[in-house]
């Protein structure tokens, strides 16, 4: 008897083989057998005639961290079809952490991640200092599963306290660090990340960019022991100095045995040979043998802020990031100050910060007052008879700061180019950066995006590419054991969708965050049903109470 029993849907395998029409068996959390017309009987059938069915998605850059401690299928990205979720980027992780270093993390996590103080304070309790606690933490309630990155900044911040931050490790700090680093992968962490650009909620870099070359080296020789992913972040925004780092991520590949993978790479009017420039490097690395994986999203940059938060936005504006860093009443104040916001003017630019805030549109939706939504902060500037600055501080103050503004597609948004850069072979889809930056963007529907983007309207990829790069190419890139293909007797992560209509919905503010949580989600489109390790966890667009995720186990 199997537990479950898809019938007659186009099964995409993964492996990037023609889909073929084909049941799909499930018994005790594995796939018992695909083929066509499978006989037996089952606790549950599952209709998919008309529908494909593949592997469950994994996303290998997340920050779910926190939000896996009160939901546990990190929604909404378990209703887009994603099964395994990598969180623990960018040098950040929740353990291990002594009690007393808290405060310092989670100011970290604020920083570069946006995430709400009271995420922090309100809606967990800290149980655990080192990584298999913070695993015992999550992995009951889990409905996704997690394949947990390690932090060098919190690494650095166990051995060092707080030098971590002040300068590089001496000899018998690196050999502690190299002690924890091992006590994690052997608590199932998947690999570790470090940052080259990160700072903290003070500006100050974060601790992994106080390493130098001899820690990174020795960490990486402990990944070599597990044959286990470092992930980083280069300096994304200068294309010599992040080819500098493909190269010093092929030395430490080759001589450890270690895959290796950083992210962002974006694509750029305004550095149009950014992608094709650190690609040629990455291919040259990967011909002498090196495995350096450049990640690259699907989705466009879009940027969505108020007043009511500081936003990466302005994070080139120290002047204005400094007032919005203010307690609310102070901040309108300070806005309403007219030598402070004069200042913030003047910083915005000669031409009244045209430049920069003129294209601007008032976001749609309840937030919006009516007569403003989806119009330019140029168009109301010349209305008003104010320059682009002063209309954004003044329409704010008018509405209690409760105005959202989008800046869209500042990049990386031109599908003609970027559908072939997905394609590319040694190009890793992933960076949706799930879970963070919460009132900036919506982090979820990337899969969707890739799929209605870049296979349905410019058919980059076929279908089956498609499934492949984000099943069974993360699986291997990640050494996640028997998930990413549709095979007897690997993990029955599947996700049964509608090829022709699967997508992402409109970006929308939702207020499910502990405390004064807003944050930007996306609702899936044309996922029928999302199961994990055997169990339904998401079907006819609600969530079921399965708890079937686990830490993933690793090759
Ligand atoms: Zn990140």
């Amino acid at each position: 008897m199997f537990d479950l029993l898809i019938k007659g849907g186009l099964v995409v395998d993964g492996t990037g083989a023609p889909g073929a029409l084909a049941d799909v068996a499930i018994k005790d959390g594995r796939i018992a057998a695909v083929g066509p017309g499978i006989q037996g009987e089952a606790r549950r059938t599952v209709d998919a005639a008309g529908r494909v069915v593949a592997p469950g998605f994994i996303d290998p850059h997340t920050h779910f961290d926190v939000q896996l401690l009160w939901d546990g299928a990190a929604k909404p990205a378990l209703e887009h079809g994603v099964t395994s979720v990598v969180p623990g980027n960018c040098s950040l992780s929740l353990a291990p952490l002594k009690a007393e270093h808290r405060q310092a993390l989670v100011g970290m996590f604020q920083q570069i991640e946006e995430m709400p103080p009271e995420a922090f304070t309100q809606a967990f309790d800290w149980t655990w200092e080192d990584f298999d606690g913070y695993r015992r933490a999550i992995e009951p309630g889990l409905s996704i599963n997690v394949a947990p990155l390690v932090g060098h900044s919190v690494i650095r911040l166990w051995v060092m306290g707080a030098d971590a931050n002040q300068r590089a490790a001496r000899p018998d700090e690196i050999a502690a660090m190299q002690a924890v680093l091992r006590a994690s992968l052997q608590a199932g962490a998947v690999g570790m990340s470090t940052s080259f650009v990160d700072v903290d909620e003070r500006a100050r870099p974060v601790p992994s960019r106080f390493a130098a070359f001899e820690e990174l080296d020795a960490l990486s020789a402990v990944l070599g022991e597990f044959g286990r992913m470092l992930q980083i972040v280069p300096e994304f925004y200068a294309t010599d100095i992040t080819i500098a780092r493909v190269d010093q991520l092929a030395e430490l590949s080759i001589r450890h045995g270690i895959p290796t993978t950083f992210s962002p790479l974006f694509d750029s009017a305004f550095t149009p040979d950014n992608v094709t420039r650190v690609l040629g490097r990455v291919a040259e690395q990967f011909a002498r043998g090196a495995r350096v994986w450049p990640q690259m999203q699907t989705r466009p940059i879009d940027i969505s802020f108020s007043l009511l938060r500081p936003s990466l936005f302005f994070a080139r504006l120290p002047g204005w990031v400094r007032v919005l860093r203010r307690p609310l009443a102070e901040r309108i104040a300070a806005l309403k100050d007219p030598e402070t916001s004069a200042k913030m003017v003047e910083e915005a630019g000669p031409d009244g910060g045209m430049a920069i805030f003129g294209s601007l549109v008032v976001r749609g939706g309840d937030e919006a007052p009516a007569h403003l939504a989806g119009r330019t902060l140029e168009d109301i500037a010349a209305e008003r008879g104010e320059g682009a600055a002063r209309a954004l501080i003044n329409v704010s103050l008018e509405h209690g700061l409760d105005v959202a503004f989008v800046a869209e597609r500042r990049g990386h948004d031109d599908t003609g180019r970027i559908g072939p850069m997905l394609a590319n072979p040694l190009v890793h889809i992933g960076a949706s950066d799930g879970g963070a930056h919460l009132a900036s963007f919506a982090t979820y529907g990337d899969t969707g995006y890739l799929f209605s983007e870049f296979v349905r309207s410019a058919g980059a990829l076929s279908l089956e590419g498609a499934v492949k790069k984000i099943t069974s190419d993360p699986a291997q890139i990640w050494g996640l054991k028997d998930r990413g293909e549709l095979r007897e007797g690997y993990a029955a992560d599947v996700v049964v969708f509608d090829a022709a209509t699967i997508g992402r919905g409109p970006e929308r503010p939702a207020f499910d965050m502990p405390g004064d949580g807003m944050r930007y989600v996306r609702d899936a489109t044309g996922v029928e049903a999302v199961v994990v390790n055997g169990a339904v966890a998401w079907e006819a667009g609600r969530y079921t109470d399965a708890k079937s995720g686990v830490v993933c186990p690793l090759n």
